[in-house]
This record gives structure tokens, sequence and C-alpha cells, in this order.
């Protein structure tokens, strides 16, 4: 027998329909903050990762599926999307439309990560990024309207997380002045944090590992090291937060794991995932559109949902919903009347299941199991009077309806 690869899944009904109504959800608050979707390709040129992700990063150097093309150039299945979505707005000159470039987008990213709970190696992203601005206004936008998106996705009980990472003015001497703690220190970190140390020093401040907890903790904190630009944007985007009653918590030691981030970071995090329990990241990135090859500077922020980890957060309480009518004729004539009137009410925006075969018992017990709402029973009497048998199937209850009388009931 052939199964999913490793990592990978099927998403199957009935947990589709969570998928779809998150999709439908981020859609439709998107379209109130005036974001437009864009969609780029599954693959890319490695070095779009490279470059845009950051050579030094767990992505690019453990994480990507990389493959030689035929004629030799080395492609890559997209690990996240803020590069592609630079690229794009690079190479179609977004920057010539007028205000700031607000684009979302949904789909499937690859990381050749350690499956685990909630982590997959085809995994699902629904983000957005806005270019052409760095006021601070955007990015408490942006926070507020994913905050949107998780609340009306059905999510609660979340804790949003922000801080600022500095800018290449500030943020090279925090890391200096980490490194110069780390000398003493990383010998007693994990594994991890004693490369990192040397390689990424803000990354051991990012270390899940619960033994390093307290020796992280004394390590200093980014916030002291702010210039005199980076401090009052970041006192901006806590007002504006504030003034929108967001609440949230700065965290110091939210740097987040990839290289392009400066200025504003924020995080999700959800009770409900256990260890990796953040439900979305994001953050400021100006200056990666120049590193991407713009001539024109187009700082930008963004975020990314994990659909996978938010899915599994509001499944729970998701109501299963079967169809609103089922539809059971006994014999022929009465199963071509049948289909009509289920095309009639489909058209008016019912769901309608129709048994095609099989006695009048067993679809009942079928319409049961499907979790119909209602039945309705169509035989040689009820095509010639016009009056129809509709059984609530919660109650149990059966009434004789007309077929005005139909939609009516199942419309309440
Ligand atoms: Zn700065
Ligand atoms: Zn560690």
């Amino acid at each position: 027998m052939i199964r999913a690869v490793k990592g990978t899944r099927d998403l199957l009904p009935p947990s589709t329909s969570v998928w779809n109504h998150v999709e439908a959800v981020a859609r439709q608050v998107f379209s109130s903050y005036c974001y437009q979707e864009i969609r780029t390709p599954i693959f890319e040129e490695t070095q779009l990762f490279a470059r845009g992700v950051g050579e030094e990063t767990d992505i690019v150097t453990k994480e990507m599926y990389t493959f030689e093309d035929r004629d030799g150039s080395s492609l890559t299945l997209r690990p996240e999307n803020t590069a592609s979505v630079i690229r794009a707005f690079i190479e179609h000159r977004l920057d010539q439309r007028p205000g700031v470039q607000k684009l979302y987008y949904m789909g499937p990213m690859f990381r050749r990560e350690r499956p685990q709970k909630g982590r997959y190696r085809q995994f699902f992203q629904i983000g957005a990024e806005a270019i052409g601005s760095e006021s601070p206004a955007i990015d408490a936008e942006v926070i507020e309207m994913v905050l949107e998106i998780l609340g009306r996705a059905g999510l609660s009980g979340y804790q949003a997380l922000i801080n600022s990472v500095g800018c290449a003015d500030c943020r090279p001497l925090f890391i200096a002045r980490l490194r110069e703690e780390l000398k003493d220190k990383a010998h007693a970190l994990c594994g991890d944090c004693q490369r990192r140390a040397a390689s990424n020093p803000l990354r051991v401040l990012d270390c899940k590992v619960e033994a390093d907890q307290p020796i992280i903790e004394t390590l200093p904190s980014i916030l002291d090291y702010l210039c005199e630009r980076c401090r009052p944007h970041f006192a901006a985007v806590r007002q504006y937060l504030d003034d929108r009653s967001i609440p949230y918590e700065v965290k110091p030691r939210l740097v987040r794991g990839l290289d392009y981030y400066m200025r504003t970071t924020f995080e999700v995090v959800h009770g409900s995932l256990g260890a990796q329990n953040s439900v979305l990241g994001g953050g400021r990135y100006d200056g990666l559109a120049e590193s991407l090859g713009s001539k024109i500077p187009s700082p930008g922020i963004g975020f990314s949902i994990g659909e996978d980890r938010l899915v599994m957060a509001v499944e729970e309480g998701f109501p299963a919903r079967g169809p609103d009518l089922y539809v059971a004729p006994l014999g022929e004539p009465a199963l071509r009347h049948a289909a009509v009137l289920a095309r009639d009410l489909r058209r008016q925006g019912f769901s309608v299941e129709m048994a095609v075969e099989g006695k009048l018992k067993r679809s009942l017990e079928l319409a049961n199991k499907l979790g119909a709402r209602f039945a309705l029973i169509v035989g040689d009497n009820e095509m010639e009077s016009g009056v129809y048998a509709l059984k609530d199937m919660a109650s149990g209850d059966q009434s004789n309806v007309n077929r005005a009388g139909i939609t009516e009931r199942i419309g309440n």
C-alpha cells in the first residue's frame, strides 16, 4: 500500500470544513482592511530563499527541499512566502502603484522538520505583507488585523507578544554585548545554544529548552539597546495598540528565527498547542526588498499564521454540520420528482442530499448518520397531493408540509 509521505498528511472532511471556515474568515478580514490576494509559485530559485530568509537560519541550512532541475538550475520548494512576495513586488514594480501595497496569501509551504504534533513538512500558512511604509501605525494595524482573524476564526485565550529587535544601527551593539555575556555562560547551555552563541547569538534568546531558561533570563534585554529611532518607533506601536485596547505582553526575548526582521516583531501563543504553542509570527523587515535587489527603499511588515495549528486549536469547538435536508424518494417516479425538488432547494441555498437507491428505512438511518437536520419522504401520494412528510431529525417530529412549507421549515 502506498501511503502519504512522512510529515505530510491528507486533510479530510469534516476537518476540511474547519479549514474552509478559517480561510473564509481570513479573506473577509483581509478584504475589510483592503488587502488583496497574491499567488506566487510553489518553487523558486534557491538563491531567493538563501538571500531572503538568511544563509545562517535553520530553515536554509537544514530544512529546505532543494532539487536540481533538468537544466542544472537549483530550485527550492518555498519554505515561507515573504521572500517570494517581495520578489514579485520588485519584479512587477508594485512600488509604482499608489499607496501602501497590502497583499495576502494562503497556501502550502515546505520544510523538512522533525515531524511532531502540529508540525508538518507540508504545512499551510495564511499571511499578509504591507509594503511601502515604515510608520508604526501600519505595525499596529497589522497586529490588530491578525488578532481580528484569530478572534473571528473562533480562537480565544490567546496571548499577543511583541518586541522590537532594533535596526542595523543598534542591534549590532546588542549582539556584541550578548556575545560577551555568552562567553562565560554558553558552556552551561544546550548544544544548539553553544553553537548559536558563536554563529547567531540572538537565536539563543529563542531557545525553548527548559534547562536553559534560568540562564537565558540573566542575559541583557534588547530593549535597553534600542537607538533613538527604534525606541520611539516601538513606543508608538505600543501606544497605538493601547488606543485600541489590544492586550499584549512585551517580550524582549522575542527575536524570531528569520534574519530579515527588524524593529517590531510579534507572535501569538495559545495554551492548547503545547510546547509548539505559537499560532503566528510576524514582524517588520525594512531592508529586505533592497537586499533582494530593489532600487527603491521598500520598508514592510508582515506575518504568517500557521494554519495547521490554528485549525487544530479551533476545531474542537467547531459544530459538525450535516445537510439541511435529506430527501428519500420511494420508487423511480418519486426519484425523478424528488431530483427536481432537490435541485430547486439547492438553488435556494440549502444543502440537500438525496437517496438514489435503497429502502426507506435505510435511507432514514443514513440521514441520521449524516447529521441531516430534516428528512423528506417523497412517494406517489406526496407527488399527487403536493403534501410531503417532513421529519425533524433531532426531535423525531413529523409534519405534513406543502412545497412552500419545506422552504419555510428548513429555512429556520
Ligand atoms: Zn535602531
Ligand atoms: Zn538552548
